[in-house]
C-alpha cells in the first residue's frame, strides 16, 4: 500500500504552506489575542477551495482524497491550530455523514453552500452530563404528526456562533441505548434553538466553543439524516476520518512549533555561540523532528485506508488522532522550553500551540477513550 504523496500533492502542499504563511499567519496573533475569527479570512480560506475539498464534484466540490485533506489540515495548522483543526474536522464530520447517510434532496439542498463557502456546519454531540459516554445523552427527538420536536442541551460546540447549522444527535428511543441515537440537520434561526458562548477556553481561540439548547425545537421530518436509530453507527464512521483529520492537524501543530524553535535556536546566542551547539538542544531538536516525522507516516497511511471502514482502519484512525496529537503536545512543549523564557511569553507563539495542542488532545475524544478503542482492537 502506498503513502507517498503524488507530484500534484506536493504542489498542493506548497501552495497550501504559502497560503497559509501569506494570509493566515498574520492575522493568527490577533485571533488568538482578541478571540475573534474574522468572517473575511474564512472567505479567504473558501476562495482558495479547502471547503470545496471534502465535497463530490457534482456539487462544485473537488472530491479529494482523505490524504489530500489531511495535507490542508497540517499546513492550516502549522500555522494556526484553531483554524485548521475546526475546520477540517467540521467539513469532515459534515461531508463524511453526508456521503452515508443523507439523501440526493438533502445533498442538493445544502452542499452547494457549504462547497462555496457561503455556508458552514458544525457538529454537536457532546452534552453537559455525555461527553466520553456518549450512550448517556439526554437528548431525545420525538416524531409528532410530520414533525420532531428535539429537545436538549449540547456544550462544547466548536464553532457553532459562527456557523449556520449543526448536525445534532439526539435519542429517538432511549430504550435502545446507542441504537436509539438519531442524527438531525438543524438550521440557525429554527424556532428552538439557542446558542450561547460558554467561557473563554484555554486554546483555540478565535474559535468559540457554545452551548446550544434545543426547546421544543420542531424539525421537519426531513431533517433527519439517515434512518433513525442509525446516528450512533455513522458516528463511528464520519469519527474514523475527523480522526484522522485531527491527528493532522497534530502534525501540522508540531511542524509550526518545531519550525519556530529551529528558527529561534540558530539565532539565540548564549555562551558566546548560538544555543543549536549545545547537544541538549540540537539532541532536543532531533527527537522533536523524529516524532513528528512518525506521526506523519502513521496518518498519512491512516489516509489511505480510512474510507474503506474496516477494523484495521478503525484501529490506524484511532491512533492517528491519539499518536498525532499526543506528539503536537509533546512537540509544542519542547519549542516552549527551547525558547526559554520568551517561549513562556505571549510576545511568541509557541506558548499558543501549546494551549492548542492540548485542545487537540481532547477534542474528537480524549486520548485516554483512544487508547481504549486502540486497545479493543488489538485485544478482540
Ligand atoms: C477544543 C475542544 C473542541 C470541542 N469541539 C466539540 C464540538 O465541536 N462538538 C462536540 O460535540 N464536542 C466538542 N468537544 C467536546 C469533546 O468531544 C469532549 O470534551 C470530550 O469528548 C470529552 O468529554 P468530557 O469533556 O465530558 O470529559 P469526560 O467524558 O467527563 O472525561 C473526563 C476524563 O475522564 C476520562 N475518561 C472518561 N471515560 C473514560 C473511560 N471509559 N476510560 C478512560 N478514561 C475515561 C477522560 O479521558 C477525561 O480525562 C470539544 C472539546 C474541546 C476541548
Amino acid at each position: 500500500m502506498s503513502y507517498t504523496l503524488s507530484e500534484e500533492q506536493e504542489m498542493f502542499r506548497q501552495t497550501l504552506r504559502r497560503f497559509a504563511e501569506e494570509k493566515v499567519a498574520p492575522r493568527v496573533p490577533q485571533m488568538d489575542k482578541e478571540d475573534l475569527f474574522p468572517r473575511d479570512l474564512y472567505e479567504d480560506i473558501a476562495r482558495m477551495g479547502i471547503p470545496a475539498l471534502f465535497y463530490p464534484s457534482e456539487y462544485g466540490g473537488s472530491d479529494a482524497d482523505l490524504l489530500t485533506c489531511c495535507l490542508a489540515s497540517e499546513e492550516l495548522c502549522r500555522v494556526s491550530t484553531a483554524i485548521g483543526a475546526v475546520l477540517g474536522v467540521g467539513h469532515a464530520l459534515f461531508s463524511s455523514c453526508f456521503r452515508i447517510s443523507a439523501t440526493k434532496e438533502q445533498k442538493d439542498k445544502y452542499f452547494p453552500d457549504v462547497v462555496s463557502g457561503k455556508k458552514l456546519c458544525m457538529f454537536a454531540l457532546t452534552e453537559p452530563d455525555a461527553g466520553s459516554d456518549i450512550g448517556s445523552m439526554r437528548s431525545r427527538a420525538v416524531l409528532d404528526g410530520n414533525e420532531y420536536v428535539l429537545n436538549g442541551v449540547k456544550n462544547f460546540n466548536s464553532g457553532m456562533d459562527f456557523a449556520d447549522m449543526t448536525l445534532v444527535y439526539a435519542m429517538t428511543d432511549p430504550s435502545a441505548g446507542m441504537k436509539g441515537i438519531s442524527t438531525f440537520l438543524v438550521e440557525k434561526g429554527t424556532p428552538g434553538f439557542s446558542i450561547s458562548v460558554t467561557g473563554r477556553m484555554m486554546g483555540f481561540r478565535g474559535i468559540h466553543h457554545c452551548e446550544s439548547v434545543f426547546e421544543d425545537c420542531r424539525l421537519p421530518r426531513e431533517s433527519l439524516i439517515g434512518k433513525e436509530g442509525e446516528g450512533f453507527r455513522d458516528v463511528v464512521k464520519v469519527m474514523d476520518e475527523g480522526r484522522t483529520l485531527s491527528g493532522a492537524s497534530g502534525v501540522g501543530t508540531a511542524q509550526g512549533a518545531l519550525d519556530y524553535a529551529i528558527r529561534y535556536a540558530k539565532e539565540r546566542v548564549q555562551f558566546g555561540k548560538p544555543i543549536t551547539e549545545f547537544q541538549a538542544v540540537s539532541h532536543k531538536l532531533a527527537d522533536m523532528a523524529i516524532m513528528t516525522e512518525t506521526a506523519r507516516h502513521l496518518i498519512y497511511r491512516a489516509a489511505t485506508v480510512v474510507r474503506d471502514h474496516t477494523k484495521e482502519s478503525m484501529k490506524l484512525a484511532t491512533m492517528a488522532k491519539c499518536y498525532g496529537t499526543d506528539v503536537a503536545m509533546s512537540v509544542a512543549s519542547q519549542a516552549v522550553d527551547i525558547l526559554g523564557g520568551y517561549g513562556y511569553s505571549e510576545e511568541y507563539p509557541v506558548e499558543r500551540m501549546m494551549r492548542d495542542a492540548k485542545g487537540l488532545q481532547l477534542f474528537e475524544g480524549t486520548n485516554q477513550i483512544q487508547r481504549n478503542a486502540i486497545a479493543r482492537t488489538i485485544l478482540t
